[in-house]
């Protein structure tokens, strides 16, 4: 059994993570799958599709979400022998507090106000601490809020003060401003990322299973909107228009292995099968129907000989 490690990088986009030299370094270092979906638009949903699967989390017509009665996140059906701990630097992920079910060790922000994010450094040493004090096999789930906006731009996206965290709204702006914000998101993310990510390689060492990868991309102009989604109030509106827009869909993944040579497997994944790719290496159960249905489908759209 191993230790392993699962990075999430909130909002990163699929070609920021090309920008990003520390981390571009690491798909190349690793098995990469450049041809990611998200498993949904915004924190929650990508989140239940990572730990849960892909549809485990439940959409009603009054608007509440909760997850289906048999689902059961990685946390829940690691052996025994695992202890497992849960890092979030995403407010969002303290109000959903069901995604979280299951791990041995918890660490959320507190709710302070509408937005209320931690830093990564602060989210990491939690997680450092908890790395040090247990024993293998141990299995992290570390979320870091960067590189979400807002971005310090000077052109107003959803404020804060209007309860928006991801900037949903249809703000009008030129092309020029959408420009502006892309260039300063790939800035933004080329300075918080590769420190965050440098000093969690670290705290694991090489013997570790590594994932890196984002809850869920961003548009800059792209459908003509600066989002990603839902905005809670029209949330199946919401869904539906920013799952069509490949900015916020795609979004990168690599699996480091240990003694594993680096590859690239470029046709389509999703990371709601997250567990399905862990499962040999945390010892437990794949679904091995599921996954040979998948493989048949994808087959069936001529994406596989
Ligand atoms: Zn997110």
């Amino acid at each position: 059994m191993r230790d392993v490690l699962i990075i999430i990088f909130d909002c990163l986009r699929h070609d920021h993570a090309l920008t990003v030299p520390a981390l571009r370094d690491f798909m190349e270092s690793s098995r990469w799958y450049p041809n990611t979906l998200s498993a949904g638009t915004a924190t929650p949903q990508s989140t239940a599709g990572m730990l849960f699967g892909g549809d485990q989390l439940l959409v009603h017509d009054d608007g509440v979400w909760s997850l289906a009665p048999q689902a059961q996140s990685l946390a829940e059906v690691l052996p025994t022998e695992y202890s497992s701990g849960f890092f979030t630097g995403n407010f969002v992920l303290s109000i959903f507090s069901m995604l979280h079910r299951g791990f041995g060790h918890v660490w959320t922000p507190k709710l302070t106000g509408t937005f209320c994010p931690v830093q990564g450094a602060e989210v990491l040493s939690h997680a450092q601490a908890w790395w040090q004090e247990t024993k293998p096999p141990r299995f992290c789930y570390l979320h870091f809020f960067e590189p979400h906006p807002p971005y310090t731009t000077g052109i107003p996206m959803a404020a804060p003060s209007e309860g928006v965290a991801g900037g949903y709204e249809l703000l009008g702006m030129s092309e020029e401003e959408h420009a502006y914000l892309k260039t300063r998101a790939g800035a933004h993310a080329a300075s918080t990322i590769p420190p965050l990510l440098e000093a969690s390689l670290q705290m694991v060492g090489d013997e570790t299973v590594v994932v890196v990868t984002s809850d869920h991309g961003q548009a800059f102009g792209e459908g003509n909107v600066c989002a990603h989604g839902p905005n809670p109030s029209k949330l199946v509106e919401d869904l539906d228009l920013t799952w069509q827009i490949p900015a916020v869909r795609r979004v990168p993944f690599a699996i480091r292995v240990p003694g594993e040579e680096a590859s690239r497997v470029l046709w389509p994944m999703c990371t709601s099968w997250l567990g399905k790719y862990l499962a040999p290496y945390l010892s437990i159960a794949s679904d091995e129907d599921e996954r040979q249905t998948i493989i048949e489908q994808l087959k069936s759209l001529g994406y596989m000989a």
